[in-house]
């Protein structure tokens, strides 16, 4: 079955199968990751043992996850402490290595992950569905920023090969290159784009630009984006905008908005067990609750991620989705520690973000929260707004009196010309050290 450019999917078997195919191919899967761990000697076998489980008790994803305890990184940095090994959960010889490197290493000590051949070539596939639900097609040119050093640079590299986009423009990902970035979009014309969202609005934040060269599709990651920001460079600009959420760095796995843009779909459940946890229990939470991202992706050979604790909150959209898409859909809303108490309440990035996106002045614009010692009695908010630094005072205003009624506290806000990034990310949630415009 020939792909064309007017296919809805990449990969129509896979992202249409239904739940009780996809039920089975994990209880299939995870038995298969299991038989491999306790194979070798390795951090995941040591643990399992540790904790009594007896993987011939688990048949199904609910004796699973009822039965394997959660990892976290820092379970992953004791291990690599306490053998010295930078990849004690390695559970393939060296030899079959094909890929390794290490995660962007943005929160502490970085951590590495490798790939088998195998590993790689399910993992590019996957990253396909993603690029092609963005709008990506064959004879695009496109044009990828990112972190050059980490595995997810050779993946999403290859998956656009797999789509059939022969030029590729490669660059790194980080603020002080955006001038040259800039260029390469003017002089070299790519059709798509792979970068941070706020890469993207610093590349777009003249109001009057009205076009981002020969740009028409661009999948941005790494922060939320209010809808009625996505339709503005959709009016403005003629971009279509999507986003991805999930994790680069450890997994290369991401779930993608479709053409409902209604929530992020999970691509490719036949090879990942997904699963929403209450962060203090570990228990898994209702549908439609908020609660942290636990991944196993047991399609690898190499280091698996067994029960994996994101850090990342998400919450799962109920009912079918209009695409034909079976993955489950999340809305993503960031770290759970990411957020500010402000006037009694606790404030988060993406509320922030979705209350600008409604009102002009505010809308596409970046912004960080300041987390004062105590509750200031107000949300403390800073935006970019270097292209029209005299518009000042009125916009101020509206963006205060409306984020006000939006979240239920009072919101003091200054305009900025810069906030601190770490790589290609803006902070959302800023110390006092770190704010431009202090008392
Ligand atoms: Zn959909």
């Amino acid at each position: 079955m020939a792909v064309t450019i007017t296919s809805r999917y990449w990969n129509e078997h896979a992202e249409t199968l239904s739940r009780d195919q996809i039920h089975t191919m994990q209880a299939a899967g995870l038995r298969a990751l299991l038989d491999h761990i306790m194979a070798g000697d390795n951090m995941y076998s040591r643990r399992l043992k540790a904790a009594g489980v007896d993987p011939a008790d688990i048949h199904t994803p609910e004796d699973f996850t009822a039965l394997v305890p959660l990892t976290s990184k820092d379970d992953l940095r004791d291990e690599m402490q306490s053998t010295g090994q930078a990849m004690p959960h390695l559970c393939v010889p060296r030899s079959e290595i094909r890929l390794a490197g290490p995660s962007a290493g943005t929160s502490g000590s970085s951590t590495f992950q490798a790939f088998t051949a195998a590993d790689l070539d399910t993992n590019i596939e996957m990253i396909a569905r993603i690029q092609w639900a963005g709008g990506f097609r064959p004879d695009d040119v496109l044009f990828l920023m990112t972190t050059p050093f980490a595995p997810w640079a050779h993946i999403v590299r290859e998956a656009a090969k797999r789509i059939g986009i022969n030029w590729i423009i490669f660059d790194d990902h980080v603020v002080q290159n955006i001038n040259r970035y800039a260029g390469t979009i003017e002089n070299l014309r790519p059709t798509v784009m792979h970068c941070g969202l706020s890469t993207l609005r610093s590349l777009t934040a003249d109001p009057d630009q009205t076009r981002l060269g020969d740009c028409h599709h661009v999948i941005v990651s790494g922060a939320e984006l209010g809808p009625e920001a996505r339709l503005e460079f959709q009016n403005r600009l003629g971009l279509e905008v999507t986003t991805i959420s999930g994790h680069g760095s450890d997994f290369n796995l991401f779930a993608v908005e479709c053409d409902q843009h209604d929530g992020d779909h999970w691509i490719g459940e036949e090879n990942v067990l997904v699963e929403i946890v209450n962060p203090d229990t570990g228990l898994p939470v209702a549908r439609g609750e908020i609660g942290e991202m636990v991944i196993t992706d047991f399609y690898r050979r190499a280091t698996p991620h067994l029960r994996w604790r994101t850090e990342d909150l998400f919450v799962e959209k109920t009912g079918a989705c209009a695409c034909g898409r079976t993955g489950r859909r999340f809305t993503c809303l960031g770290r759970a520690s990411n957020r500010v108490t402000a006037g009694g309440r606790h404030i988060h990035p993406y509320q922030v973000e979705a209350s600008l996106a409604q009102i002009a002045a505010g809308r596409n614009k970046e912004f960080a929260l300041v987390r004062h010692k105590g509750d200031p009695g107000f949300l403390d908010l800073r935006i970019v707004n270097a292209a029209r630094p005299e518009t000042g005072n009125t916009a101020v205003e509206a963006i205060e009196t409306h984020l006000g009624q939006e979240l239920g506290t009072r919101v003091r806000v200054r305009f900025v010309r810069e906030l601190s990034m770490v790589g290609y990310k803006t902070l959302r949630v800023i110390g006092p050290e770190m704010d431009p415009a202090p008392d």
